[in-house]
């Protein structure tokens, strides 16, 4: 495994009798990434999380994490990395504070340095107002800050993020994001699994596209978007409508489809990049000026529906249900 590799996944394959929870998958996570896990309800995101964290044995295949071997030195593993499961494993009736000195002494954090440890997370995660409250007082946006705090006592270089902000309100979830975002400024290698393709697009430096347990897409947002030749309609306003100009076009884009529209011309599929200068060349050549050009940008949605045949829709719905 390479110096910056965190996670390094072979084949890895989990069978539930005749079902392939996670079916011969592939990944490396770089040290000092977001790493999205994306997919649908039973996609295999939590098998892959139990896992890589010791509480499930693959069937076959193997992984690498921190550089340990899951299969002989899962004990090791389990002491080096931070784990948030999706329901909070802290006690209601304990304070925040007091829950976190807990989860320390837990995690062998030194008697002396858990209290400031402690109060340090308290302050990063803007709970420290509310420290001496039992935890089952706090909202729930807090609670799941609270839980990602606890996994984060014993300063591991890996967190494991099993859907942050499910069942959070927008405002509690934009809110937990960003603090997601400052944990990554802090070098802490982070493997989130997600139903939110918005999240996903704004957390995540790259992201598994996971279907049925099978990766079917894995890069950066950006290049995921770009990557599925999306039927992007880029509308040209000319100041006259220009006959010489849609035959430049058309011929220089054989492969696009070019509508005029009185003195306007749409221009579908293709690179916004490739399209624009191919129309301001054409432009020029036949003499007509650009008053305005209009792009519309494919969102992760619009590229997952194009990877998985599977409707955004579908996930948000089933969310909902499941939990
Ligand atoms: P969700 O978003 O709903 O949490 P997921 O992507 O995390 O979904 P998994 O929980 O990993 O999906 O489940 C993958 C598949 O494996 C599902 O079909 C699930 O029913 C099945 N599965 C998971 N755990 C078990 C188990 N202990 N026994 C049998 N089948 C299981």
């Amino acid at each position: 495994m390479g110096e910056d590799t965190v996670i390094t996944v072979s084949g890895l394959t989990k069978r539930y009798g005749s079902l392939l929870a996670v079916d011969h998958v592939d990944f490396q996570v770089k040290e000092g990434e977001i790493f999205g896990f994306l997919g649908p309800n039973g996609a295999g995101k939590t098998t892959t999380i139990r896992i890589l964290t010791g509480l499930s044995n693959p069937t076959s295949g193997s992984a690498h994490v921190l550089d340990y071997d899951i299969d002989s030195d899962i004990a090791e593993v389990k002491k080096q990395i931070g784990v948030v499961p999706e329901l909070s494993s802290l006690y209601d009736e304990l304070s925040a504070i007091d829950n976190l000195l807990f989860m320390a002494k837990l995690y062998g954090v030194p008697r002396d340095q858990r209290k400031e440890r402690a109060e340090q997370l308290l302050k990063m995660f803007r709970l420290y107002e509310r420290r001496n409250d039992p935890f089952a007082t706090l909202s729930r946006g807090m609670r799941r800050a609270l839980t990602i705090a606890a996994a984060l006592v014993h300063s591991p270089r890996l967190l494991f993020l099993d859907e942050p902000t499910v069942d959070l309100d927008v405002v509690a979830a934009r809110s937990l994001r960003s603090l997601i975002t400052d944990l990554r400024r802090q070098d802490i290698t982070i493997f989130l699994t997600t139903h939110y393709l918005e999240e996903a697009d704004a957390l995540c430096d790259r992201i598994a596209i996971l279907v049925k347990g099978r990766i079917v897409k894995l890069d950066t947002p950006e290049a995921i978007k770009s990557s599925v030749g999306l039927d992007l309609p880029v509308e040209i306003s000319l100041a006259a409508a220009s006959q010489k100009f849609v035959e430049e076009v058309s011929a220089k884009l054989p492969n696009l489809q070019v509508v005029p529209v009185n003195n306007k011309v749409r221009i579908l599929g293709g690179r916004p990049a490739e399209v624009l200068e191919v129309v301001l060349h054409s432009a020029k050549h036949a003499g007509v000026e650009v008053n305005a050009v209009t792009t519309v940008r494919p969102n992760l949605e619009d590229a997952f529906i194009k990877i998985t045949g599977l409707e955004p829709i579908m996930m948000a719905v089933e969310k909902g249900d499941s939990r």
